[in-house]
């Protein structure tokens, strides 16, 4: 089987725990306005590549990954090629590689389920809180996220949080609150991390008061 590939990165540490090799899926449902990397968004682009490749370069980079790392997919859009991503998933778990999945969640469907079925880590970008700025962010439906969430609850998998905060869009106390009571909808067990990303001057602050807020006992950071 061979899916769209936007690029790999090798030796990432944000995108999920430990070492990682993240691979960008091309094509992406969604045309946030902030994206940094419209590029990724063509289904049509990118370079077609086998799964049994993929694999081959993984393996060959196992031994760096330790206890804790592994392959992160993210893109575009992951579970934009849901099928093809099972595919890599299925055959990381065979190999003992942990699997993360970068997504927004816009997609809920049989293949993505599916995908959940091999998959560590959900690491969720929440793009609002609010359903009428999600749309204008992304173009999309909050629902959509909200519903491939409560699939990752139901199943009991384990989720990281993320958030970009930008200038003068969310980077207020308001949003801080939106956002605590979303996640606060999540059973606590379930978040290893919630992540507010991006560069604005007041991150720190807008981080203590989602602490205070969210009364959050898991790790908070930035990605800056
Ligand atoms: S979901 Fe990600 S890749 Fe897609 S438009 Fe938004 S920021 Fe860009």
């Amino acid at each position: 089987m061979t899916g769209r590939i936007h690029a790999i990165q090798t030796l990432g540490t944000v995108d999920g725990p430990g070492l990682r090799t993240v691979i960008f899926l091309q094509g992406c449902p969604l045309s946030c306005f902030y994206c940094h990397n419209p590029k990724s968004w063509d289904f049509s682009k990118g370079t077609l590549m086998d799964v049994e490749e993929i694999i081959a370069k993984i393996l060959k980079l196992k031994d760096y990954y330790g206890s804790e790392g592994g392959v992160t997919l993210s893109g575009g859009e992951p579970t934009a090629q849901a099928e093809f991503a099972t595919e890599l998933f299925k055959r990381f778990n065979e190999h003992g590689i942990h699997t993360a999945l970068d997504t927004a969640g816009p997609i809920l469907n049989a293949a993505v389920k599916e995908l959940l079925n091999y998959t560590d880590l959900v690491i969720l970008d929440i793009k609002s809180a609010n359903p009428s700025e999600f749309h204008h962010i992304t173009g999309g439906e909050l629902s959509h996220t909200q519903a491939f969430l409560n699939e990752c609850i139901t199943r009991g998998k384990k989720l990281w949080i993320r958030q970009v905060i930008i200038e003068g869009l969310n980077d207020d106390l308001a949003h801080m609150d939106a956002l605590a009571k979303f996640v606060h909808g999540i059973p606590r067990e379930l978040i290893g991390r919630v992540e507010l990303l991006g560069s604005v001057q007041n991150l720190i602050v807008l981080q203590n008061q989602f602490r205070i807020i969210s009364n959050n006992k898991s790790s908070i950071c930035s990605d800056m």
